[in-house]
């Protein structure tokens, strides 16, 4: 197919995720036909460097040797094959492995194929457990403001973003939702690197108050992707911790962006030292090849569920490509990649890279903050620095810089007035250093 004609026919037959189509009337879907290491190449052989790793999800780099051989020689033996009653290698070893890695005693691992998925199952085992534990009255979720865990009509529910949400409110799930911290504009008038999460008395008071009708609280830890990358402090966490301790209520973690690796420690409970009772993983999972997810959690709560058949107390949940054999192969790849190549400690000088680059864009007149947590990091543009008045949604400040980052070679999707940097944790310190200069010659290129 040529390029044109490519296009044409994507435009008359593909509806785009989180897309506006009548955008691509103007800036036409960019038709990819390779990937190479942290770039993209267009069929033109135009590179773009993946400053967000394709949506969070890819870890090592496009087109990766280890990851291309992992999944032919899985596909050489199965692909695919039913998961109730079966099993296979490499969904055994994964297993096995995210228990030993997870932080506290997660021990149980249920294979889905999404991070909603992930989600929607969490919920519903928190849910059932309740049931099944004669405390049938906790059927309700505890969300807090600006989370997203995704976009099915149960990960919807638990979500805070209105921009997703607000439309579909009339189906969605009977949810609390606490205001969650927001460390930019914090009301207390304190700093992130210093406080003691004074804000988490909102989540404090409703469970406390509400806790006989409380089954779980969902959060994603440390850093609220889709919010902004807005970045709270791991003594959240921590109070999180003991609260749900404290009102039996479950604490289920989101760690579908911000495991493996991207906040500089494989998951993201690790920096505040909490285990959480559910934690939902994906994206990063297969180095971003191939869609699979899981949702750990521990003995005592698989137990619950454990009887003779005729007591129904299973758990009834099924996808058809629970435990995919090839993603599990390439997610067993992926955490041989992290111990032999030594991902983690290797990310030092990456993320000193991204706390220089910070003094530079701070001091742009329409940039209000900088933050950073391990290899993510964001820049919020702002209209009045002094106020931090947000620039007007309508004016698409965000996406202005994505079109000129485009054109000047790197994949910088913004999130609003946000725009942020979380490239593969494989990214060289010379492509890093450009992205950032191309983001920052966006960011002026739109004034
Ligand atoms: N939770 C979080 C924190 C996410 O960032 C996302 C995806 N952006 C999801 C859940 C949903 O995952 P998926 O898109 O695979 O359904």
């Amino acid at each position: 197919m040529t390029k044109d004609e490519l296009i044409r026919l994507d435009r008359r037959h593909v509806w785009h995720p989180c897309t506006q189509e009548k955008d691509h009337e103007l800036l036409p879907p960019i038709p990819i036909s390779k990937g190479e290491g942290v770039h993209l190449i267009d069929v033109d052989g135009r590179r773009y460097i993946d400053g967000v790793s394709s949506w969070w999800v890819n870890l090592f780099g496009h087109s990766h040797p280890r990851l291309n051989r992992a999944l032919q020689e899985q596909a050489g033996r199965v692909a695919q094959h039913i998961f109730a009653g079966f099993t296979h290698e490499p969904a055994v070893e994964l297993a096995q492995r995210l228990c030993q890695l997870a932080p506290g005693d997660l021990n149980k691992v249920f294979f889905a194929d999404n991070g909603s998925a992930a989600v929607e199952i969490a919920l519903k085992m928190s849910f059932q457990f309740w049931q099944q534990s004669g405390l049938p009255d906790k059927v309700r979720f505890v969300s807090i403001s600006e989370g997203y865990h995704g976009e099915t009509v149960g990960a919807l529910s638990v979500g805070g973003c209105d921009l997703y949400r607000q439309i579909y409110k009339p189906i969605l799930l009977d949810t609390f939702q606490a205001q969650g911290p927001d460390c930019f504009r914090c009301p207390y008038g304190k700093h992130r690197d210093s406080c003691d999460a004074e804000c988490f008395e909102h989540l404090e008071r409703l469970v406390t108050e509400r806790q006989d009708e409380i089954a779980a609280v969902i959060v994603e830890p440390l850093i609220q992707g889709a919010a902004g990358m807005r970045i709270y402090p791991p003594a959240y966490l921590r109070k999180l911790r003991k609260l749900c301790d404290a009102c039996s209520v479950h604490y289920i973690a989101d760690e579908i962006a911000v495991g493996f690796g991207r906040t500089g420690r494989m998951f993201a409970n690790e920096h505040a030292g909490v285990a959480p009772d559910f934690m939902c993983l994906s994206k990063g999972i297969t180095g971003g090849y191939l869609p699979l997810s899981t949702v750990l959690t521990r003995d005592e709560i698989y137990e619950v569920f454990y009887d003779d058949y005729a007591s129904l107390k299973a758990f009834l949940h099924s996808h058809s490509y629970t435990g995919n054999a090839l993603a599990c192969a390439l997610a067993v790849e992926v955490l041989d990649i992290f111990e032999e190549e030594r991902i983690l400690e290797r990310l030092e000088p990456k993320m000193a890279l991204l706390d220089a680059s910070a003094s530079t864009f701070e001091n742009m007149p329409e940039v209000g903050e900088v933050r950073r947590c391990g290899m993510v990091a964001a820049v919020e543009m702002v209209q009045d620095k002094t106020r931090k008045t947000p620039f007007p949604w309508q004016q698409r400040r965000g996406y202005q810089v994505y079109q000129k980052a485009l054109d000047m070679g790197a994949l910088l999707r913004p999130l609003g007035n946000v725009v942020y940097f979380m490239p593969p944790l494989t990214i060289e310190e010379d492509t890093l250093e450009e992205l950032i200069d191309i983001a920052y010659r966006a960011i002026v290129a739109v004034r």
